[in-house]
């Protein structure tokens, strides 16, 4: 440019301008005083740009993380990765990216300054096949919900939704526990997962791999057979479901969206049905007490909240993306409570 240039794109595919101008030489960005005050549509509030996305701090050498989805605009990771940036001093930005067709926007956005990015519906499946290198275990999942760009400019992919969900509920348990065994508290038990999508996959991988008797059931009973073929368990159909009680003490995990706002009044599974479950773990995280979970709860189940989670899994992604050895715990934790 020759003059300075106030160049902003309209819309939910052009919010990110309205943040990252000053990195890319803007010359000014502006935000609207209030919420349901803007001049255009996705136009933020000026309180956010300052308070969540810290654009006074953005410049040319700012890196750029971002959640990858679609929809995406009422994702919390901003508000949460871009707070904890800021509690460590880094330098960094992070965005909501709505993204149509992922190999395009990452051969697109291939600069170094692109860092790191979290990946969520319907992209995680896809992330596989785009990075140049994937973790073992995220192969395994078939599912990658954080992408690294090394210096070399290769893309790494992981998950961390399978560490987050899996330690959330061996944490569950151990906290009714009064023993400090160092042996999975799912190892031996029988774990049944509702669901066998992106969610559904890394919480079988991970039961399985802690030693658990995996079930799957799924709406679409091809896919509960596929991937109980894959993890070598058996396969049932929803219906199924509510009658299955070979045992007492089992765990149940909900990797639907059965029950996520607005459509609260929904649950995966009935309550009497429930009541052979120990242990019941909800992924849908809004609300944060599900009908699901608070059927379970009282039906005298341990119950553990899709929130927990959603803090675990992105720590996950802040140690990938900052290369620390571990993420500030009570601060996100903190955050992601305040805000839902
Ligand atoms: P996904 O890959 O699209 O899979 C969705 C699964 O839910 C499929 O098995 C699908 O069954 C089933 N399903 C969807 N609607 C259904 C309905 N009305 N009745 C019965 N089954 C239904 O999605 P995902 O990435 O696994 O995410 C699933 C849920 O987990 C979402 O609510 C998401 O927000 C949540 N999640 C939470 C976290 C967290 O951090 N807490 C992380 C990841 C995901 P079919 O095969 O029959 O279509």
């Amino acid at each position: 440019k020759q003059v300075p240039i106030i160049g902003l794109v309209m819309n939910d595919r052009g919010f990110i301008s309205r943040v990252l101008c000053p990195k890319f030489g803007g010359y000014l960005t502006f935000g609207s005083l209030e919420k349901g005050k803007e001049s255009a549509p996705s136009q933020p509030t000026a309180a956010d740009l300052i308070n969540v996305y810290n654009i006074r701090q953005i410049g040319p050498d700012t890196k750029v993380f971002g959640i990858i989805g679609n929809p995406v605009g009422h994702s919390k990771s901003p508000i949460l990765h871009n707070e904890a940036f800021r509690s460590v001093g880094l330098n960094a930005v992070y965005v909501p990216f709505l993204v149509d067709d992922l190999a395009k926007f990452l051969s697109t956005y291939s600069s170094p300054d692109f860092a790191g990015f979290s990946c969520t519906i319907p992209h995680k499946e896809a992330a596989v096949r785009c990075c140049d290198e994937v973790d073992p275990i995220a192969r395994d999942i078939g599912a990658v919900n954080t992408i690294i760009r090394k210096p070399d400019g290769k893309l790494v992919g992981y998950n961390t939704d399978y560490v987050g969900a899996i330690s959330a509920i061996e944490d569950g348990i151990r906290a009714t526990q009064q023993t400090h065994s160092t042996v999975s508290p799912l190892a031996g038990r029988l774990f049944v997962v509702i669901g066998a999508g992106g969610a559904g996959k890394a919480l079988a991988y991970g039961a399985k791999e802690k030693g658990a008797r995996v079930v799957i059931a799924n709406r679409t009973f091809a896919r509960a057979q596929e991937l109980g073929n894959l993890i070598g368990g058996p396969a049932l159909t929803l219906t199924e479901l509510e009658n299955y009680h070979p045992e007492e003490g089992m765990i149940l995990a909900n990797t639907t969206a059965i029950g996520m706002h607005p459509n609260v009044n929904e649950t995966p599974l009935s309550k009497q049905a429930l009541k052979s479950y120990a242990v019941v773990f909800d992924a849908v995280y809004t609300p944060k007490e599900t009908r699901l979970l608070r059927e379970a709860a009282e039906c005298g189940a341990t119950v553990v909240s899709g929130l927990e989670m959603f803090i675990r899994q992105a720590m996950g992604q802040f140690e990938h993306f900052t290369g620390m050895p571990a993420a500030p715990d009570s601060l996100m934790r903190d955050i992601v409570l305040r805000k839902t």
